[in-house]
């Protein structure tokens, strides 16, 4: 059997998976979303995720499409019908299906959506190199803490970033603060202090940042949460990303300037290592 979706209540082959047109989510990106991450069929940090939906939700004041705990269930069931080991479910949330019209239906029942995909680790090569980062502006609104399913700006800006041979985008505004990636956290490492942006508005609230920061707490490591320039993270001694998809990257230079030495640094190399364990137990306290 081919690979399934879940839309409103059914599960469905991936390629007849179909909402109408007139879902909200569609005709104005009025939803949010997530992203989990899925190793050895189990999902990674699965209730700081639907907190942060439940805060997405909560303050776009769209319901709950359905309860949590079922919403948990529904998540397990796809994982399990779709044998996915390792890769990442999508699930997404609409204001649901309603005649066009800018102001909140009376009536509407919120729409979800999900979908899984199976995505290898991260090569050989990526890890012992790091990855290019481009700098572009940041041209969202100013509440990027509510993972919302409108990312115009952030497609443009990864596409922008592509088109420079760059893994990643840097959003920077109009003072040269980098507030994050288009899709990642952003992080710098300077004279042994970790360095990313402190969770405000101006920023998603990465559930892989507040991990990370939550493991390293403990291991002595330096951690300020303060913005950073651009100009700051190209004389930094070292960068990385995170993100549930990549976990923590070295990032080795931005903009065609080498960070550093231009290889993964120490530090980072030992957050990905404390990240990485904590996934494991979580395998292991799940199996
Ligand atoms: N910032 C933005 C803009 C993102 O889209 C993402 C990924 N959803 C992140 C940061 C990283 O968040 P997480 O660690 O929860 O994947």
């Amino acid at each position: 059997m081919g690979r399934l979706a879940y839309v409103n209540g059914r599960y469905v082959p991936h390629a007849q998976a179909m909402v109408h047109v007139e879902d909200r989510g569609y005709q104005f990106a009025d939803g949010v979303y997530e992203v989990v991450p899925v190793i050895d069929g189990v999902l990674v940090d699965e209730e700081p995720h639907l907190d942060r939906l439940g805060y997405s939700l909560g303050e776009l004041k769209i319901a709950w499409p359905v309860t949590r705990p079922v919403l948990r269930l529904i998540l397990r069931e796809l994982v399990a019908k779709n044998g996915l080991q390792r890769g990442l479910v999508y699930f997404q949330v609409t204001r649901g299906v309603a005649p066009r019209d800018h102001k909140f239906p009376a009536t509407a029942k919120s729409a979800l959506v999900i979908t899984t995909k199976r995505m290898p680790a991260p090569s050989e090569a990526v890890l012992r190199d790091g990855v290019p980062v481009s700098s572009q502006p940041d041209l969202r609104w100013p509440r990027r803490d509510i993972k919302s399913i409108s990312l115009l700006p952030n497609i443009l800006a990864k596409q922008a970033a592509f088109e420079a041979k760059a893994f990643e985008a840097w959003l920077v505004d109009a003072a040269g603060v980098v507030s994050e990636g288009s899709s990642t956290n952003a992080w710098i490492v300077k004279d042994g202090a970790v360095i990313t942006a402190p969770r405000t508005h101006d920023i998603l609230g990465g559930i892989t940042r507040l991990s990370l920061l939550d493991l390293a707490r403990n291991t002595g490591i330096k951690l300020v949460e303060r913005s950073f320039t651009l100009a700051e993270a190209l004389a930094a001694d070292e960068a990385f990303l995170t993100s549930s998809s990549a976990f923590v990257l070295p990032v080795t230079s931005i903009d065609g300037k080498k960070i550093g030495t231009g290889k993964p640094g120490s530090v980072t190399q030992q957050l990905r290592a404390i990240y990485l364990d904590n996934v494991t137990r979580q395998i292991k306290a799940a199996s």
